[in-house]
């Protein structure tokens, strides 16, 4: 049943539920809903006009728990219980984040390096997704009291290159928010989205969308076609942004203020004003030539010149990334037709006019970047809601998808490339007789051996009745949901016993893994197309080298004496060719024994045809 709500901000009468759009960020999250009257996307603002929840959680000595604002008071005085960069550890084992964890002024637990890791505050341990589900409640809750009406649903952002685990991670933590997570939605699409690409079914266009928050950076090229997003290739660096910019002019000023960073590092207070102070110069530099202000009495200063001098090196590796991206993506700057700028830090002059320049053209920066991919989630959002019929947004799967099937080979149901959400199916038989269960192992790349590509996960298809081997017909279904997450089911269809499992993948791939496995399977192609014509000759020598055993067993005696050394000799010389023969010697083993067997096969094939007519009357 519809529920209607009155929205007290507008007056107006909502028929329908709303769907909000959430931008979970690493440093900030925001929420945007499209307006029900002017039909357009807005963020979502308090009184105070603020838009932007820092997305930083404090948990307090006596149990009590801030987020926003209020928690980010604590992150100079508070840091081992003050947490923030939550979206880093999102479907993350400590294997992943080891490198790194210095960065992180609370304590990342490693006590299994295997599984997902926690994190711990006071005395007590939260695992990503609980700690991000804070974010999301908050969030949830000031939607609520703004548009005076329950929030349950929302389509979530996340970074292009977050794998599967991490994707789950992030529905999982809206879940435990209390929200029913309709679709989670890369933020470079979102972003597009915003500026209105894609939203014409019959427009195609390639678009770079360049991303620097506070803390990272991240290129993106999509192309879009028919309504559909397809991302071709990501780059970036997790560890760079406007933070960086800060750092270097509080760097920059303590030598003019003949201050060492070990008085510096003593001083806490003084750090934390001289970070502050850096912020309020960068942004101010944006319009303005020239930043003075008093520091424990003396004056620093920082002109447009000596900022720009400071932040170029950061800027120059962003546009290394940008071009590295477009060669990942086998294209060039006159391939690109829009530029999308988002996060806070494309504010600069500077970095607009150096991106501007690498790609010939001019950035699209006329929406505030900071809430461009939360516009953009309210935008998917109302076509979600059915609002706008005529376009079905679609993403695509970064890698391919298959199971493992004699020899280590992979068979992929679902290529790389493949539109989300989809189906797949395709049936599979028993190697041995009375084989009861059927051993499945799902995996993720490129290469044609699965020991070259990713695990997802393996189950047992057990309860198979006994039957001859090759009879039972094992369909394998792969379906991939809205937010690509993947089910697979196998069914024995002769028996009806099935098994279905939802693919959790215990480890995140970072987005350099994801880079790497697509070029591996590029600079092997050749090598993997050799290994699979040679896995697949051994295994049609097994197979064949087994069925011939087994016809000998039963049919020895109908055998000529020259007939059976001869095929004996055959099997021996092919089981010899096994383990290192070529391609083209295995097959010609195999053709030789094919060619001793054929004709008593065929006599025996001839007898038993003759006996079952016997005594019956046509
Ligand atoms: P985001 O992570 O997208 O919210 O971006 C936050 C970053 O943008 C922080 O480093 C801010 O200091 C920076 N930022 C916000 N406004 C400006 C501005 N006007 N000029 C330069 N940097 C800005």
């Amino acid at each position: 049943m519809a529920k209607i709500g009155i929205n007290i901000a507008t007056g107006s009468i909502q028929q329908q539920e709303m769907i909000v759009g959430i931008d979970l960020g690493t440093t900030n999250s925001l929420v945007a809903v499209i307006h029900p009257d002017t039909k357009k996307p807005v963020v979502l603002k308090e009184f105070d006009g603020n838009s932007l929840v820092p997305s930083v959680i404090h948990f307090g000595e006596a149990g009590t728990v801030s987020v926003g604002e209020e928690a980010k008071k604590y992150l100079i005085i508070e840091p081992q219980n003050t947490i923030f960069s939550v979206k880093r550890l999102m479907g993350k084992s400590y294997n992943d984040v080891r490198n790194t964890s210095s960065f992180f002024t609370y304590k990342v637990i490693d006590d299994n390096t295997e599984s997902l890791v926690k994190v711990q505050a006071g005395e007590k341990f939260y695992s990503p997704v609980e700690l991000s589900s804070l974010i999301l409640k908050e969030l949830k809750t000031r939607a609520e009291h703004i548009l005076k009406t329950p929030v349950h649903k929302a389509v979530i952002t996340v970074p292009a290159y977050f794998n599967d685990s991490q994707r789950q991670a992030t529905r999982d933590a809206g879940k435990l928010a209390g929200l029913d997570v309709l679709r989670i939605v890369n933020e470079p699409t979102a972003a597009s989205l915003a500026y209105g690409f894609g939203l014409n079914k019959d427009e195609i266009k390639t678009i770079a969308v360049y991303d620097l928050g506070g803390g990272t950076f991240d290129i993106s090229v999509l192309r879009i076609a028919g309504g559909i997003f397809e991302v071709l290739s990501t780059n970036g660096d997790t560890y760079l942004g406007g933070d960086d910019f800060d750092s270097a002019i509080v760097k920059n000023w303590i030598s003019q203020i003949g201050v060492s960073e070990k008085e510096l590092s003593e001083n806490k207070n003084l750090s934390q004003e001289l970070r502050l102070l850096a912020e309020e110069a960068k942004i101010y530099l944006s319009s303005n030539d020239l930043f003075t202000a008093n520091v424990t009495d003396k004056q620093v200063q920082l002109s447009i010149t000596q900022f720009e001098n400071l932040i170029k090196p950061f800027v120059d590796k962003t546009i290394n990334c940008c071009k590295n991206a477009l060669s990942d993506a086998n294209l060039t700057v006159d391939n690109i037709d829009e530029i999308v700028m988002v996060g806070g830090s494309t504010r600069v002059p500077l970095v607009k006019k150096m991106v501007s320049e690498v790609f010939q053209k001019k950035v699209n920066d006329f929406l505030n970047p900071d809430e461009i991919v939360a516009l953009g989630a309210a935008i998917q959002a109302d076509i979600l809601a059915g609002n706008n019929k005529d376009l079905l947004l679609l993403d695509i799967t970064p890698l391919s998808l298959g199971i493992e099937t004699m020899g280590g080979l992979m068979d992929v149901l679902m290529a790389r490339n493949s539109k989300i959400p989809s189906k797949a199916s395709r049936q599979y038989t028993t190697q041995k007789d009375g084989q009861g269960s059927m051993r499945i192992a799902v995996y993720q790349g490129e290469r044609d051996l699965v020991k070259d590509n990713r695990k997802l996960a393996e189950f047992n298809l057990t309860g198979i009745p006994g039957m001859p081997a090759g009879l039972p017909k094992v369909e394998i279904t792969f379906l991939i949901n809205a937010d690509g997450i993947l089910q697979v089911k196998a069914k024995e269809l002769r028996s009806g016993v099935e098994q279905t499992i939802e693919v959790k993948p215990q480890y995140g791939l970072t987005d350099e893994e994801v880079e790497q496995m697509l070029l591996a399977s590029i600079t092997h192609a050749k090598e993997d197309i050799k290994i699979r014509a040679l896995v697949e000759a051994q295994t049609e020598a097994k197979i064949l080298l087994d069925t011939t055993a087994q016809f000998l067993q039963k049919n020895r005696s109908f055998l000529t004496s020259t007939e059976l050394a001869e095929t004996e000799m055959a099997m021996e010389e092919l089981n010899s060719l096994l383990p290192a023969g070529t391609k083209d010697s295995i097959h010609a083993g195999i053709e030789k024994l094919n060619e001793i067997s054929r004709p008593y096969a065929e006599r025996l094939m001839d007898e038993a045809v003759n006996k079952a007519m016997k005594g019956k009357v046509i």
